[in-house]
């Protein structure tokens, strides 16, 4: 199968690749060689409104189609995935710098299978039923989305925004993260391989604080589907806030592993360490403050150094790697400053946080912390890396009442022997997903996604995430309405 070819150093606006008037010339480099890998304009503010007005003539094309082109446009994108998994796997992993493996099962398999899903939704989603007072109710594509997504899982983030968005009818402009640009053009390029209408999904290149915020300034779109921090996603909320747009934030997280008495320790703290360090612990949701009984913290963090020094730290290619490098040089300073700072405030770092024994590349050992206090910056603020806090808990109340003292809720896990129990505790947690015994993601990945507090509004995934899209209108008096 011929590979697709991307054009090089343009983004996509209205179904041209073209380099803006005035961009700067933006490198990507690969995290683990620290080499070029690619050519990318950084647009500058005054581009925002340009591909707002491509975005606006997508969205009268896009929004007057049947679903069932919408659906099969969906599973059309979805094969072409498909076809081109092995060039789109290589791609994410040269510029995440996560395991090949994993880059193909997180970042090809899981948003082919997302946008199946939302094929099957928009077939069967209630786009225009009667409510009891004889009304019409109509869902409708919202208008224009502005999307903007981090780098951690690239591609899956952006599919959870444009799947429903272009089920919905919605046309999009992409801002994807700095780091990783060249994912998300190669998406377009999928797109228009499937025959996409122009101005349906744009793809801008360029700074968060240039372009990415001339884009939230703008007027002309309905809805901001934000993925990243809680810094830049409170701005984004309070500007999208200001023009009655709306703003769906999926933000950061500190979310914990309860472990109770009557779980098997071993499981779940070899579980929860590897959860925990999954894409070199650069993952929103990772269970980063693992919680056990106070007389069985010892042996837990025995066993988290034990798993945490089997991993095999290296080059993403090589098959017998289970941890890249972090994604920037800027973001392994960021991990290990919060490591000296938990030192000089008392904690122990057992194993890990040191540079590993590589040429280049921005290589982390994964890191076991305890003896932290409750208060404690390393217990409470999301450090985005491979780094597990071990803490004890006295009991069933106090596991509770610990894993809910955070500003964050966007998932938890809870460990017992009797999953009723735990089932029956995780519905006392605070935070938007609760994993009982360390439940992997369904296969279907309609479960809603999403955070409490300050984790985020809205969900994605599934019906709640095509919610999201949607605007709602009432027809009252609609003659095909029976008087009945
Ligand atoms: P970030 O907030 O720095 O950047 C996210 C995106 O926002 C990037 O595309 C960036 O260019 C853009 N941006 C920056 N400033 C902007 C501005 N003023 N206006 C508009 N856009 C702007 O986050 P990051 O470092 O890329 O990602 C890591 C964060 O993302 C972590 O906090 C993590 O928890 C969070 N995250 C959350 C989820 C979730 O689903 N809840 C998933 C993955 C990552």
């Amino acid at each position: 199968m011929a590979e697709i070819s991307v054009p090089s150093n343009s983004l996509f606006v209205g179904g041209r690749w073209y380099r803006p008037e005035a961009a700067a010339d933006f490198e990507v480099r690969n995290p683990a060689t620290e080499e070029v890998i690619g050519i990318v304009p950084e647009a500058p503010a005054e581009f925002a409104s340009e591909a707002i007005a491509a975005a606006q003539a997508g969205f009268e094309l896009w929004s007057a189609t049947s679903v069932e082109t919408r659906a099969k446009t969906l599973e059309r994108l979805a094969e072409a995935m498909e076809v081109h998994r092995s060039q789109l796997g290589r791609l994410t992993s040269a510029e995440i710098g996560t395991p090949l493996k994993d880059a193909l099962g997180g970042q090809v398999d899981l948003p082919v299978r997302v946008l199946r899903s939302y094929a099957e939704i928009a077939r069967r989603y209630p786009w225009d039923e009667r409510d009891e007072a004889g009304s019409s109710v109509v869902r409708e594509g919202a208008g224009v989305v502005v999307a903007i997504t981090p780098w951690n899982f690239p591609v899956h983030q952006i599919i959870a925004k444009l799947a429903p968005a272009l089920a919905a009818g919605c046309s999009v402009v992409l801002k994807p993260a700095e780091l990783t640009p060249l994912n998300a053009l190669f998406l377009a390029a999928l797109c228009e391989s499937i025959g996409l209408p122009d101005g349906v999904f744009n793809v801008v290149t360029g700074q968060g604080s240039v372009v990415g915020e001339a884009l939230v300034q703008s007027d002309g779109y309905e809805i901001v589907s934000f993925t990243g921090s809680l810094k830049v996603g409170r701005h984004v909320g309070e500007v999208a806030g200001s023009k009655i747009a709306r703003a769906a934030l999926e933000l950061g997280g500190k979310s914990p592993a309860i472990v109770f008495v009557d779980a098997d320790l071993t499981v779940a703290v070899q579980t929860t360490v590897r959860n925990c360090f999954v894409n070199a612990g650069q993952k929103c949701n990772a269970p980063t403050r693992l919680l056990v009984p106070r007389n069985r913290l010892d042996e837990a963090v025995a066993i988290a150094k034990e798993v945490a020094e089997s991993y095999v730290v290296g080059d993403p290619n090589d098959p017998s790697t289970t941890m890249g490098p972090l994604v920037s040089a800027a973001q392994r300073e960021v991990v290990t400053g919060f490591l000296s700072r938990a030192q000089s405030d008392g904690a122990r770092i057992v194993t890990g946080g040191r540079a590993a024994q590589q040429d280049r590349g921005y290589f982390l050992t994964p890191a076991i912390v305890t003896d932290v206090s409750r208060s404690s910056e390393i217990a409470r603020e999301e450090v985005f890396g491979p780094v597990l806090v071990v803490m004890a808990h006295d009991g069933e109340d106090d596991a509770i009442a610990l894993a809910n003292d955070s500003e964050y809720g966007l998932s938890a896990e809870v460990w017992s022997g009797d999953p009723g129990r735990a089932a029956h505790l995780a519905r006392r947690i605070k935070a938007g997903q609760v994993r009982v015994n360390g439940v992997r993601t369904p296969a279907l990945p309609v479960s809603p996604f999403g955070g409490y507090k300050r984790s985020g509004n809205g969900r994605e995934l599934g019906e709640f995430g095509l919610d999201e899209f949607v605007e709602i209108k009432a027809v009252l008096g609609d003659p095909t309405v029976s008087e009945a």
